[in-house]
């Protein structure tokens, strides 16, 4: 038997989780008509969430012994969220997907028949489309990965998402890096291995909000560029070399002029416009530097990705001695009567 793990990081997902859980359940029991030999956990991460996914997760535990879930003790982000949820997962594959339903359970039967025979060792959906997307975002996604792509040397594929279906040996892989600053696109792709592409169009929502905010993926591009590439620091002392080579320049021409022309006060806004762009230019750089230590700093702290508050075993064993102590109890009580 092999044993596939649906990893589902959910923040604020309590208007779609049921959804999702009966769509999942539906392809995963095709699935197990088509491939006998596959049995399947479901391992949701709760990212701190502030409505009541937490309790949603409880009932599905109850009612599916194949549920299991993490929850985290504030929210750490989805990458923190896939991590644990790779982490922990048990699978001979493992499936990392989103609660929203925009990444179609329905590819699942697909993305298996690709990777089981060996000839990959994973399969991804790539969005060819973003329909239900706002033109300023979609522009900006676009120059994201132009630039990245360009300055780095791993590639990013445009339009490649965080739904996959892996081996237990690229789950290996992933989770040896074990960076505080996880960039996933980055990471899937840094890996390496045999990576199949399924092409089709994005889907929008099937409800709730997204969490996420235009800054928000803004700032995330710029970790993303920070974590897989160093070419701003490189940028940065061209800048500085460019500088250099100029003002040099400057210096031999206004040494020449002094001893022709001889001096004369004037040139008072030049020099003032020179002093302040080139402070302008070294502000830039350190701020460039700065930004890459405090990764470097953040690293050596070596703090956990995710704190973990329960789990499904926690809750599970909370109610075996729950339901025993009641058990006492009653017999307790039928004895004095
Ligand atoms: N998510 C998470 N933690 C967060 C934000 C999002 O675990 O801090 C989860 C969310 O519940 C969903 C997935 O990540 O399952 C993708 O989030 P969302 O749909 O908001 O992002 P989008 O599809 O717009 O990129
Ligand atoms: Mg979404």
């Amino acid at each position: 038997m092999k044993l596939v793990s649906i990893v589902v990081p959910c923040y604020n997902e309590q208007e779609v989780l049921p959804l999702f859980y009966d769509e999942i359940i539906r392809v995963t029991n095709d699935m197990k008509s088509e491939f006998p030999e596959l049995d399947f956990e479901f391992l949701f991460v709760n990212d701190g969430s502030k409505d009541r996914t937490l309790e949603i997760f409880r009932e599905l535990a109850d009612k599916d012994k194949r549920v299991r879930y993490i929850s985290f003790s504030r929210n750490f982000g989805k990458e923190s969220g896939m991590y644990a949820g790779l982490k922990n997962s048990k699978g001979d594959y493992v499936v990392v997907m989103d609660a929203d339903l925009q990444h179609p359970p329905a590819f699942l039967p697909e993305m298996y028949r690709y990777v089981r025979n060996g000839e990959y060792d994973c399969a991804t959906t790539r969005r060819v489309s973003r329909k239900g997307e706002s033109k300023i975002r979609s522009w900006f996604a676009m120059k994201f990965y132009q630039i990245m792509n360009k300055i780095s040397q791993t590639e990013i594929v445009d339009g490649a998402q965080d739904f996959r279906f892996m081996t237990r040996q690229m789950v290996d892989s992933i989770l040896s890096m074990s960076e505080y600053n996880r960039f996933s696109k980055g990471i899937f792709s840094w890996v390496g291995f045999n990576v199949k592409y399924i092409e089709y169009e994005n889907v929008e929502r099937a409800a709730g909000t997204t969490a996420w905010s235009f800054w928000g993926l803004f700032k995330y591009s710029l970790e993303g560029i920070m974590a897989f590439s160093t070419a701003p620091l490189a940028i940065s002392s061209l800048l500085g070399v460019i500088t250099c080579i100029i003002a040099f320049i400057a210096i031999i021409a206004t040494v020449v002029k002094t001893l022709v022309f001889g001096e004369d006060v004037s040139g008072y806004p030049t020099t003032l416009c020179v002093i302040l762009l080139f402070s302008g230019i070294q502000l830039f750089c350190t701020g460039i530097l700065g930004q890459y230590l405090s990764k470097t700093y953040l690293e050596t702290k070596g703090r956990p990705i995710y704190i973990a508050k329960e789990t499904d075993e926690i809750y599970r064993n909370k109610k075996a001695e729950a339901s025993e102590t009641d058990a006492q109890d009653n017999t307790g009580d039928s004895a004095s009567e």
